[in-house]
């Protein structure tokens, strides 16, 4: 713990280092991932506190006793999630109490809490869950809206243990509180800030080689800004992370770095406000007034449903064809069996006749036309597993048409296709009036 002095009418030391556990054996296994301690760390970070060390234990008193002591070795705030049910399994009430040599005593306002919860349903509560009411001496039973375990939060020596229900809609809102209650009163004066900016078409290595002049320098600026990249199938995410104690000075900073990275990324940085793809396809759409129709093999649909995942998207999706045999694309958008024939389904040219097919059957502004190979079947060495053609025809007389290759399994080329489609939507559309305001 910091001994940090802290502002007045506050006496906790501030705390910087967390450590979260996650308990229960079904994180271990192959089904259950543990996407709590996400969760909590993203809220602690909120609060300027940084995640140091964190573990997955299952349902294990010892096991989960000496995690406690080898991470609490890390950090200056515990936070332990699952295993305050009420089977014989639930056992980290026990053990955070023997770690830290603190008898349970039954606490009869909790058993009454739990009661009511039963009565309501006109059940009786089940002897099984008076273990949900044994609270480590001195600690606090955090009351769940959701569920009948209650969460604790202790204050021992060595800084604070928080104990969470494992169940998400339980630990969520529960955690939410306890930020408000009492850990707030631990967080430093500074404050941790965020801007995520996304980036279609360049690599993991281009967006680094483009940038690292410009986050090097603001790395070395006080307060300095972190920059992370994190690379996934047809997007890079840069986050810049500042700790400031005032959010104007934080956002002011952080709006600086940005529009520095802006400049040197160009076009291909489509967004430093959080949005997605489909959402800054959409908001270009409807700020230029257009309507997009699509003609899809491929990606069977994908296009279409993350257009529409966008509340509001019926302002300017106006059709999507899932033509996914070439009769199909013969029959509704017109592709003459002959182009089909000379030169292949997953070609420039049928993927230019999808893009206008369903533009002119339509009436739409924008058409777009999607053809490739997801595979794993269906490649050959001039056409292999990956190969995509994606045009876009309109607004106006403007054609785009290109061909890509994809890596991975059937649904990462899918994914992948959908994201440049939509990437070559928004190129075309930032081409046909000025750009738009980031
Ligand atoms: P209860 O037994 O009252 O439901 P609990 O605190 O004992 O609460 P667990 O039994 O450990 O919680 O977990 C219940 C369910 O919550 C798990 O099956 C799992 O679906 C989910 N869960 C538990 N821990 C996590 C975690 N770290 N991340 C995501 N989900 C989790």
């Amino acid at each position: 713990m910091s001994t940090e002095p802290k502002g007045e009418g506050s006496r906790e030391p501030t705390l910087t280092r967390a450590g979260i556990i996650a308990v229960g054996s079904e994180l271990l296994t192959p089904f259950r991932t543990d996407t709590n301690s996400l969760f909590i760390t993203g809220k602690l970070n909120d609060l300027g506190i940084e995640v140091t060390l964190k573990a997955i234990v299952g349902d294990d008193l010892q096991a989960i006793v000496s995690t406690f002591e080898h991470v609490r070795a890390h950090a200056d705030l515990m936070v332990l999630t699952g295993g305050l049910g009420p089977t014989a399994d639930d056992l980290t009430r026990e053990a955070v109490a023997l770690a830290l040599g603190l008898s349970l005593d039954e606490d009869t306002e909790v058993v009454e809490r739990i009661r009511r919860r039963f009565a309501r349903r006109g059940l009786e509560m089940p002897e099984v869950n008076r273990r949900q009411a044994l609270v480590p001496r001195g600690a606090i039973a955090l009351e769940n809206a959701n569920g009948t375990a209650p969460g604790l939060w202790i204050e021992p020596a060595g800084g604070p243990v928080l104990l969470l229900p494992g169940p998400p809609r339980e630990m969520q809102p529960m955690l939410d509180r306890v930020v408000e209650t009492h850990l707030a009163r631990y967080a430093g004066p500074s404050r941790l800030y965020r801007r995520v900016m996304r980036i279609a078409g360049r690599t993991e290595s281009h967006v680094e080689e483009a940038v690292q002049p410009v986050y090097s320098r603001w790395a070395a600026a006080s307060p300095p800004i972190a920059t992370t990249i994190l690379a996934s199938p047809g997007q890079i995410e840069l986050h810049l992370t500042v700790h400031a104690a005032a959010r104007e000075e934080a956002e002011s900073l952080l709006d600086r770095a940005t529009s520095e990275i802006a400049t040197v990324l160009g076009p291909d940085l489509f967004s430093a406000d959080e949005r997605l793809l489909e959402e800054v396809v959409g908001g270009l759409l409807r700020q230029r007034r257009f309507r997009i129709a699509l003609a899809e093999s491929c990606t069977g649909g994908l296009v279409a449903s993350r257009l529409t995942d966008v509340p509001g998207s019926s302002d300017y999706v106006d059709a999507s064809l899932v033509t996914y045999s070439n009769a199909a694309k013969t029959r509704f958008l017109g592709v003459p069996e002959s182009l089909i024939r000379a030169n292949g389904a997953v070609s420039a040219p049928v993927a230019l006749g999808m893009a206008t097919g369903v533009r002119e059957r339509t009436g739409a502004d924008v058409g777009v036309g999607i053809t490739g190979i997801a595979g794993p079947g269906g490649g050959t060495p001039e056409k292999p597993v990956g190969l995509v053609v994606i045009a876009v025809a309109g607004p106006g007389d403007a054609i785009s048409v290109r061909t890509f290759t994809f890596p991975g399994e059937r649904r990462l080329v899918k994914f992948q296709a959908s994201q440049a489609a939509l990437d070559a939507v928004r190129r075309v559309l930032l081409d046909s009036a000025e750009p738009v305001l980031r």
